[in-house]
């Protein structure tokens, strides 16, 4: 590790838990992040500023205007822009020494499974079941821990799925067929409440790729902001879940 590296990295290195192994570990991973939103905005520039080696940025929508409230990795010279490549620029210039990897197009028409067998974990940051649901599949077959967030109006969730045998997965959350999307764009959002969510994304992956601390694995915080107050609960894994029951010893 560089003295630069050193330096830059000087105050996580220095938590007892972290140390240097902690931070080669993150310079040795590869990260997806699903969706350069409101959630993806904050966890893409914690994990590029924690060094995490390599960022894999999947999102297939251009910045407009009325993302700029809560997305705030995008700024209003990039309007019209690919998000993905609009927070590449961003993050570049945050830490150079970060590998970025653009994905611009629906993650359904890409190869899913082939990405997500490339990386070492997974943010899920977007806004539509269609695709969580299939960025679930393709861990659970891979067996790479997920990360998932949500949020809108005051309301907001965070949970984490180790992708190993015995579940639960996002799908025993959320049997299909069984959820209508609510959107920010319909229903709004206080910018905020997607940057506390999406700490916590990011603080979970960090913790997940090191081995520091318990991860949130099979348990789901539930945040209303309006009283400002959480709840835990613990996620069961759905012996019938079609995605993770069939890999269940
Ligand atoms: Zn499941």
């Amino acid at each position: 590790m560089t003295d630069a590296e050193l330096l830059r990295y000087s105050r996580q290195i220095l938590l007892p838990d972290f140390g240097i192994a902690g931070q080669e570990r993150l310079r040795a991973s590869g990260v997806l992040v699903v969706g350069l939103g409101g959630l993806g905005s904050p966890v893409a520039m914690y994990l590029a500023a924690a060094g995490v080696g390599r960022l894999v940025l999947a999102d297939f929508d251009a910045v407009d205007l009325s993302n700029l409230q809560r997305q705030i990795i995008h700024t209003t010279a990039q309007i019209g822009r690919p998000k993905a490549e609009s927070a590449r620029i961003a993050l570049a210039a945050l830490n150079p020494d970060v590998e970025l990897v653009t994905v611009k197009r629906s993650l359904v028409e890409e190869t899913l499974p082939d990405i997500v067998a490339g990386v070492d974990l997974v943010l899920d940051c977007c806004d539509n079941f269609q695709t969580r649901f299939a960025v679930n599949a393709a861990c659970v077959a891979a067996g790479v821990p997920l990360v998932s967030g949500a949020a809108i109006r005051l309301e907001g969730q965070v949970t984490a799925f180790s992708g190993q045998p015995g579940g639960p997965c996002y799908q025993c959350l959320y049997p299909r067929d069984g959820g209508i999307d609510e959107t920010c764009s319909t229903n709004g959002v206080l910018a905020p409440v997607v940057g506390i969510i999406g700490s916590i994304q990011a603080t979970e992956a960090i913790k997940i790729l090191t081995g520091l601390g318990e991860p949130l694995f099979g348990r789901l915080l539930l945040l209303d902001a309006a009283l400002m107050q959480w709840r835990s609960l613990r996620l069961p894994a759905d012996p019938s879940c079609p995605i993770c029951s069939v890999t269940r010893p």
